[in-house]
């Protein structure tokens, strides 16, 4: 029996494309290897506190909004605070607050005279073509390159744990650089991107994290998931797929390869897979009076003032919901500035991550909770030319969705998602 469409990998990708291939009628059957769906999205209790394994946050003017609506979760969304608007930069030893404003880029500390005054002439840049550019690139040519640095740079280390230059601008910033070609500016796109209606602004996630999203997405295609089924081959036989599993052969006649790039790799010769920036993310907790709380999000940090982390969420005064009672900071490790800290030991993380938020905040006792995760073999990274060589990939009946190719963050691949089943 040939079955239309077969999805390899339950992750956020994988079920988000079935999910929009169900919508559109289609018969789609997913197979995961592990018992459970939602892949690098794990949302856990513990002790009290709890602790994410992937994605943190979502934003409320993102496509995931219209998701959430969707798999009637709105009720269940948790708001981010008011005060998650603000973020830092960790500069000369300090958190400096980064602007969130056109305004406050006028007034920023961080940039010179001249930077700010190149900063205000983005709209009148002329657009061009973003074709194989970085996202340094990008950015340098349209708000200049110090703000491209000053800006970019750490954006891109606590993002992507990646450096701006390495990274390509159209796979890893699709939308934000789409601005550019649909409004001729970043700030026009910014500010005209269509947004979802009825979204809440700001960022969300729900009381038991942002795993209750795949958790939706799972049960509502029910049976339709199979764990516990590992996909070991993929072969084309005439114009369809054939799956090879622990559990026996699929035949289809449309494959969405939603797997882990590496495991993709082994069995699909010749995909592009992009390069990896290992992370490790530190979750460490303190009763209230131990820490003076740092306010706002979170702050990133540039490269050149230290490599010691790639910044901080500051995950109590986002959620105080995820943290009753205490000081929760998620610092994030490594990347490719640092790569070698990801594989330091559990108890040299936590002191590391422990002396980098001692280095903006008075504490005054060891965390109570203490969780290390690590992105292995690590945050995808897509080198200049990637999104070609994905093109260039194309098989009839064949989709890539996932981190892999579609992008870093979960709107990335929703969009993907909603764009592969208008497709197949
Ligand atoms: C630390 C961290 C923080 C993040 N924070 C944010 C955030 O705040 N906001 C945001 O938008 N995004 C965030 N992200 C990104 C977001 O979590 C990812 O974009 C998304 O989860 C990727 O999902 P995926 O389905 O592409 O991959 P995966 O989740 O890796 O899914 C792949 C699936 O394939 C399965 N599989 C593997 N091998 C096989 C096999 N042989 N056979 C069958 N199945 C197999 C795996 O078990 C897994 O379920 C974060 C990610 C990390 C790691």
């Amino acid at each position: 029996m040939i079955r239309p469409t077969v999805v390899l990998g339950a992750g956020l990708a994988g079920l988000a494309a079935a999910h929009a291939i169900a919508r559109r009628g289609g018969d789609v059957c997913v197979l995961e290897a592990s018992d459970r769906v939602g892949g690098v999205i794990q949302s856990a209790w513990q002790r009290g506190v709890l602790v994410e394994s992937g994605a943190q946050s979502l934003r409320g003017n993102s496509s995931a909004w219209r998701w959430v609506e969707e798999l009637g979760l709105a009720e269940r969304v948790l708001r981010g605070s008011a005060e998650a608007g603000r973020r830092y930069l960790f500069h000369r030893g300090r958190l400096v607050a980064l602007p969130s404003s056109p305004l406050g880029l006028l007034r920023s500390p961080l940039l010179s005279a001249a930077g700010r005054l190149r900063l205000l002439a983005e709209p009148f840049v002329p657009g061009r073509p973003i074709a194989g550019e970085s996202v340094f690139d990008l950015l340098a040519r349209r708000i200049g390159a110090e703000a491209a640095d000053a800006f970019g740079t750490p954006f891109v280390g606590g993002i992507f744990g990646g450096d701006p230059r390495q990274v390509e601008a159209e796979s890893a910033l699709g939308r934000i650089a789409g601005w550019e070609r649909d409004h001729g500016s970043l700030l026009r796109g910014a500010l005209r991107s269509p947004k979802p209606s009825r979204s809440p602004g700001g960022l969300f996630s729900f009381p038991h994290g942002i795993g209750e999203l795949t958790g939706a997405l799972g049960k509502s295609l029910a049976a339709r998931v199979r764990t516990g089924v590992t996909v070991e081959g993929v072969a084309e036989v005439g114009a369809a797929w054939r799956v090879q599993t622990s559990n026996g052969s699929f035949d289809a006649a449309n494959l969405v390869v939603a797997l882990p790039p590496t495991v993709a790799a082994r069995l699909l010769p010749g995909i592009p897979t992009p390069g990896f920036a290992p992370v490790a993310a530190v979750l460490l907790a303190w009763p209230k009076p131990a820490v003076e709380a740092p306010d706002g999000f979170g702050w990133l940090v540039h490269p050149a003032q230290s490599t010691d982390a790639l910044g901080a969420i500051h995950v109590s005064a986002v959620f105080p919901a995820h943290a009753p009672d205490r000081v929760a900071i998620r610092v994030m490790l490594g990347g490719t500035r640092a790569p070698a800290l990801a594989a330091l030991s559990d108890d040299a993380l936590v002191a590391q991550a422990g002396r980098v938020v001692a280095a903006v905040s008075h504490v005054t006792a060891e965390p109570s909770h203490a969780f290390v995760g690590r992105v292995l073999p690590g945050i995808p990274q897509y080198p200049l030319g990637f999104a070609a060589r994905v093109r260039a990939f194309a098989r009839p009946g064949l989709a890539l969705a996932g981190w892999g190719w579609s992008g870093p963050g979960v709107p990335d691949q929703l969009d993907a998602a909603e764009a592969l089943a208008d497709r197949l």
